[in-house]
């Protein structure tokens, strides 16, 4: 067998989930191992509320961290040693690891702290801490110890069938795993918002599939790829993406023609919805996301959402809808979207772009100015066109 490097997993909101608990920790270990299948002979499995992988020597840590703390329901991971569960052997394996972090790393103080979570073993935690100390103080000779502020804090972890030992913990983003919250679909523009609103909904452990709305020729096939780039982004967090791709120009020009032009904005809203409906019902998607954010722009404030909102029976996540932009901003950021969304490229949204939009929409009008439109023959035949694509992460 291949020598391995082992890291422990530890989940965050899973382990406060009672009965459902072996539940939650069955799927994240099959999201875990899900990430890892490229690697031969790896192991993954739960012992004694850790998870604990175990891969082959010459995979690289960075890349399994990497990897790990993507996927969601993952609070934090560590490199860590295994070790016996003998005072002697433990100390020989911590200071060995120290041995092998001073190589590396500008270390001059360190502290210890044991854990004993097996209450059967005889050496209770902070003695544990102490013997350990000691044996690493002895081997390394050029440390000293700082219990206030260490240059290094190792933990040893005593537990039921063995010790772990290790320093960093590597935070994951949280959440649930993946696949625990029904399916979603994203409205997914190529802006800043809609990749955070499906992040953070597939955080919950949420499935997301994507409609992209699209006004060829008036905007660019790179519009496009800017979104399909945005999703393989997302998809390194949650898999590959369904993405449906749907040309909304010759339902734009109707509004154009037949409707008042500070409404059009709203209108194109209410059809996007309508059709991101038609096509959620047909995935049995049980939900409708976007990014809007309260007051953010004309079509979001409150009255406009209320008319957005009034042409779907389905229940639609707006996750970020009290948030500021510089933290959603600073989201976009964090999970690599940001670079994407920033790229110079229009949305539909922008192609007939009203001089002065209505800001306080009144539902009766806008029903009125709508009525001149065939509705639901508009919304059918966008529905029926929608294109697929399927995008994976890269
Ligand atoms: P974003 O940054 O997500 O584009 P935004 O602040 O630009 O949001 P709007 O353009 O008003 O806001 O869009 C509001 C929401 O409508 C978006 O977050 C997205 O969910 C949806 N949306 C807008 N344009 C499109 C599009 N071309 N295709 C699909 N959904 C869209
Ligand atoms: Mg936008």
């Amino acid at each position: 067998m291949n020598e391995k490097n082992i890291y422990i997993v530890r989940c965050g909101e899973v382990a406060l989930k009672g009965m459902n608990k072996p539940y939650f920790e069955r799927v994240l270990l099959e999201r875990v191992r899900g990430v890892l299948n490229s690697y031969d002979d790896t192991e993954s499995r739960w012992n004694d509320g850790l998870m604990i992988v175990k891969v082959p020597k010459d995979i690289e840590r960075e890349e399994i961290i990497r990897k790990i703390s993507k996927v969601f329901g993952v609070a934090s991971v560590s490199p860590a040693v295994e070790a016996p569960k003998d005072i002697e052997a433990i100390g020989e394996a911590t200071a060995s690891f120290m041995m092998d972090l001073i190589q590396k790393e500008d270390i001059k103080t360190f502290k210890v702290k044991g854990k004993r979570a097996d209450k059967t073993f005889p050496i209770q935690s902070p003695e544990i801490g102490r013997i350990v100390g000691a044996k690493v103080l002895k081997t390394c000779k050029v440390l000293s110890v700082d219990v206030y502020h260490p240059d290094c804090e190792l933990y040893v972890d005593v537990r039921r069938e063995c010790t772990y030992i290790f320093r960093d913990k590597i935070k994951g983003f949280g959440g649930l795993p993946l696949g625990t919250n029904g399916r979603g679909l994203v409205l997914m523009s190529g802006g800043i918002d809609s990749p955070v609103a499906a992040f953070m909904m597939a955080k919950r452990g949420m499935r997301i599939e994507a409609v992209h709305f699209h006004s060829y020729p008036y905007t660019s096939p790179r519009a496009q790829q800017k979104v399909e780039d945005l999703c393989a982004a997302l998809a390194g967090y949650m898999g590959t993406i369904r993405m449906y791709v749907i040309n909304l120009l010759p339902i734009q020009e109707e509004i154009v023609k037949n409707c008042p032009e500070d409404e059009t904005t709203l209108l194109v809203r209410r059809f996007m919805m309508r059709i991101a409906e038609g096509i959620a019902v047909r995935n049995k998607d049980m939900m409708l996301i976007t990014g809007e954010d309260l007051g953010q722009v004309a079509s979001q404030t409150a009255e406009a959402l209320v008319v957005t909102d009034s042409v779907v029976k389905m229940p639609v996540m707006r996750p970020l809808i009290a948030m500021d932009k510089v933290d959603i901003m600073d989201k976009a950021k964090e999970i690599g979207t940001y670079d994407i969304s920033i790229q110079p490229y229009e949305d539909c949204c922008t192609v007939f772009l009203p001089k002065h939009p209505v800001t306080k929409p009144k539902l009766s009008k806008i029903e009125q100015s709508e009525s001149v439109l065939d509705v639901e023959s508009l919304v059918e035949d966008a529905v029926a066109s929608a294109e697929v694509i399927d995008i994976t992460p890269r």
